[in-house]
């Protein structure tokens, strides 16, 4: 049988909230993100309204290119807490049509419907019907695409995007994804699209034209065979809501580049602490720790380690996450972020699984339990680790007040 997938992705998400919010932004360019400082401002830019991308802005651009394409743009710090209630309440509309919802991030989602079609209608009925509760209750516009899998659905949502609805039928996949830009296929790297681009090929159309024997020739039977099914709109990967989340991370942009090694490492530990948190909040844990360092102008690196067991808690994020750091450090330079990553939350790991089983929890966890419920009664600052931690115990609140935030991955 053929499957019925929906991709729903919120329009310009962080903004259009805001501009809810406060009636006088809107029909103005809004740019949620780090503060401008007047152009001098450190930061990426989160989301972009579509008056604001009219200028060429969009999300994980620097704030100040951003400022200096439009300085007259209504900057607006972004506020978690709200996206996050607004999302859930979302969420909620997107599983009261089918439990087989699987989301990207905070405002985007799959959502199998295939089972849901004899009560609810077929695709574009769920889809219109979804949108429209959306509207209503949030005030808030999605993008949704219908198709027979998740790539094509996937592609299919930007298509038409602000409040767009485009269904690709049954046999149509090809021929709908086929003017589009190679670089929209998955799994395709910046060094594969190099390669791609020798062979000549601009657009999935031109993958598919390649044929399998060529894809294969040029990149193995594992990934050449999946370009080759992809670029003809093939994809059979099922929705799977407990893979949701893949990865939860934190960064940091420094006011200015810094040189000391301490104030890079304190930040890095305050992220690794804001990481084990969220993540026993989420009640997951996750097999790889990554470390984002981002040198000044911008040149970005990433290191990973694989942890032996799943890690959520400080205790057990913080000493790999460190050792990486300092492993990828070249102290000449200067550091502009930094950003630790948890992720690899197979089905095996840890506590997801051992909370419903009753089993083991990863070491540290009660610990960090308790010093959740501590935080939140009396504020981040009474809890220290002190005992773990006596080289940054010292200077950590410091650090805690420079820059500003950026986007979750
Ligand atoms: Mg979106």
């Amino acid at each position: 049988m053929l499957r019925t997938i929906l991709h729903v992705d919120m329009d310009a998400f962080f903004a259009a909230v805001e501009e809810r919010e406060t009636p006088a932004l809107r029909e103005r360019p809004v740019v949620v993100g780090a503060d401008p400082k007047g152009g001098r401002g450190r930061g990426v830019v989160a989301t972009a309204n579509y008056e604001a991308r009219r200028y060429g802005i969009g999300s994980a651009m620097p704030i100040s290119e951003a400022y200096r394409r439009c300085p007259g743009a209504a900057y607006v710090r972004p506020r978690g807490k709200l996206y996050r209630e607004v999302s859930r309440r979302i969420f909620a509309i997107l599983r009261s049509c089918t439990d087989l919802v699987e989301p990207l991030s905070i405002d985007e989602a799959f959502l199998d419907v295939t089972a849901s079609r004899r009560l609810l209608g077929d695709g574009p009925a769920i889809a219109r019907s979804l949108k429209e509760r959306i509207r209503e209750s949030e005030s808030l516009t999605a993008s949704v695409g219908v198709a027979t899998s998740k790539f094509v659905a996937k592609l299919a949502s930007d298509l038409e995007k602000p409040d767009g609805l485009v269904i690709v039928p049954a046999g149509g996949e090809r021929e709908t994804i086929a003017p589009l830009d190679v670089r929209r296929l998955w799994g395709a790297g910046p060094r594969t699209l190099a390669r791609l681009e020798r062979l000549g090929v601009a657009t999935i159309g031109d993958v598919a034209a390649l044929g399998r024997e060529a894809l294969v020739r040029e990149f193995g039977e594992a990934l050449g065979g999946r370009f080759h099914e992809l670029s003809r709109g093939i994809d059979a990967r099922p929705v799977c809501p407990d893979r949701a989340r893949k990865s939860l991370g934190k960064e940091f942009t420094f006011d200015r580049d810094v040189a000391d090694r301490g104030q890079v490492e304190r930040t890095l530990l305050r992220l690794c602490e804001e990481v084990g948190a969220a993540l026993r909040r989420e009640k997951l844990a996750g097999h790889t720790v990554t470390v984002k360092l981002r040198w000044e102008g911008f040149e970005t690196v990433t290191r990973q380690a694989a942890q032996a067991r799943p890690v959520d808690t400080t205790e057990h994020i913080w000493p790999p996450a460190r050792d990486l750091l300092r492993a990828a450090d070249q102290p000449a330079r200067r550091v502009r972020l930094v950003g630790v990553t948890v992720s690899g939350f197979g089905a095996a790991s840890g506590r997801q699984l051992s909370l419903f089983e009753g089993g083991e929890r990863t070491p540290g966890s009660r610990v960090a339990d308790a010093i959740d419920t501590l935080a939140e009664r009396f504020g981040k600052r009474a809890v220290t680790r002190a005992a773990l931690l006596p080289d940054v115990r010292r200077e950590a609140s410091h650090s805690a007040g420079h820059g500003r935030p950026e986007a979750e991955s």
